[in-house]
């Protein structure tokens, strides 16, 4: 076993780092999910874009680099360590765009990968219902057939819909034979958010920002072109999406070794508590552990063997990380903990989001029943 990166992703990293240090906005952007932190953030896109850097292992003609796995893995490294923005393009990016490569048609790759690279197009994800969570096959949104135009008229709602107040596209799962039940008879939708017939309405977060939404359909058009994979056969490839979101793509380790290292310094700033500083060893050894994992998850990735369900595992694992690092951070600022303003506020912000961290992308309470049914093979019942 070679652990050691090669002297080319050295180089590449050494490259990276030095961009993103000459270039990482300063201050910190406001956040990602108010209308006034999103446009800025759109902006940061552009600029990582323009200098290549917005999807490093895409290939050449959609603005990527062609990078490898192993490049992309030190890229996100390097973004992190640099404290760089959050990605407010990531559904589109890490979610929606290699489910697009391994099912979308030469002619929709073209179209939409580079608009969704630079920013042009942003991408939300609708697949929540008010009755479809967890139960994500109890979908009641309808699809139906419009031959005459060729194509399908969409009605229904979709909840829960991140930065859908602000995005201009929706992928999302919508019943397309009334007859089919559960899991069969669904179709993927690429949706414009413009068409005639759809209704955005925002959802105020109890930290205020108003990112999330609720979208309605009511007859809306979308053309055959605009179809993910093969009608009714929706489910397989949503399930290819929802691999990308618990697995590799979303959270990459990077995300976790640069929290772990500000719980360091922030220990040190703070006073060394010896009762905290096993806590905070145990933090940045597991986020260590999750890198190594992901090493090993990518070795058999390049060799062609797909992570599937223990996706569900890594996804248990950097969830309650994420919760146990802001528990730490929060102790160790103590009565600093709850400043909303300020250099410490992150920590707090931070805190809130990784609460959720164990709902979305599938609860962990889910991830366990697929953890215990389809890596260890134990009964459903
Ligand atoms: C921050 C955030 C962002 C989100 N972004 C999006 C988005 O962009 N697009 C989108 O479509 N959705 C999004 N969601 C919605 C998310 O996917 C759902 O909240 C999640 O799937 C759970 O569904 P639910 O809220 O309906 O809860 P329910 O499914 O009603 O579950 C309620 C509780 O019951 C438990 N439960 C349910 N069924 C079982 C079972 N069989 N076994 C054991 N326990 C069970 C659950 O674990 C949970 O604790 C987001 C959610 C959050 C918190």
């Amino acid at each position: 076993m070679d652990l050691t990166f090669s002297p080319a992703e050295e180089q590449f990293r050494a490259d990276c780092r030095a961009w993103l240090e000459a270039n990482v906005p300063r201050p910190a952007l406001p956040s990602g999910d108010t209308r006034e932190g999103f446009a800025a953030h759109i902006e940061w896109e552009r600029t990582l874009f323009d200098a290549r850097y917005a999807v490093v292992s895409w290939p050449e003609r959609y603005g990527g680099r062609d990078a490898s796995l192993w490049e992309w893995l030190v890229f996100e490294e390097e973004y992190y360590r640099a404290g760089a923005p959050q990605r407010v393009t990531q559904n589109g990016i890490f979610l929606l765009a290699p489910t697009i490569f391994e099912f979308g048609t030469p002619e929709q790759q073209d179209r939409i990968l580079p608009k969704m690279a630079s920013g042009e197009q942003t991408w939300c994800q609708g697949w929540s219902e008010p009755n479809a969570g967890s139960d994500l096959a109890g979908i009641r949104s309808t699809a139906r057939r419009d031959d005459a135009r060729g194509g399908f008229r969409l009605d229904g709602q979709k909840t829960w819909t991140t930065r859908g107040a602000f995005c201009t596209h929706l992928f999302g799962l919508f019943r397309s034979d009334p007859d089919a039940e559960r899991h069969r008879g669904l179709t993927y939708f690429l949706v414009d958010l413009s068409a005639p017939g759809v209704t955005v309405r925002p959802v105020e977060r109890l930290d205020g920002d108003e990112g999330f939404a609720e979208v309605f359909f009511d007859d809306v058009f979308v053309p055959d072109a605009d179809v993910l994979g093969e009608p009714e056969h929706g489910w397989a490839v949503a399930m290819a999406t929802t691999g990308s979101e618990r697995g590799l793509t979303l959270r990459s380790p990077g995300r976790f070794m640069a929290t772990a290292q500000r719980l360091i310094d922030l220990f040190h700033e703070k006073g060394d508590d010896p009762a905290l500083r096993d806590r905070l060893i145990d933090a940045y050894v597991d986020a260590e552990a999750y890198r190594w994992q992901t090493f090993a998850t990518v070795t058999r990735v390049v060799e062609g063997d797909p992570p599937g369900a223990e996706s569900s595992l890594v996804k248990l694992f950097w969830s309650e990380l994420d919760v146990r690092m802001h528990e730490l951070a929060l102790e160790l600022l103590s009565d600093h903990a709850e400043l909303v303003d300020g250099e410490f506020a992150q920590w707090m912000k931070g805190y809130q989001f990784a609460l959720a961290g164990p709902i979305y992308a599938g609860t962990n309470e889910i991830q366990r029943n697929v953890v215990a049914e389809r890596v260890l093979g134990l009964p459903r019942r």
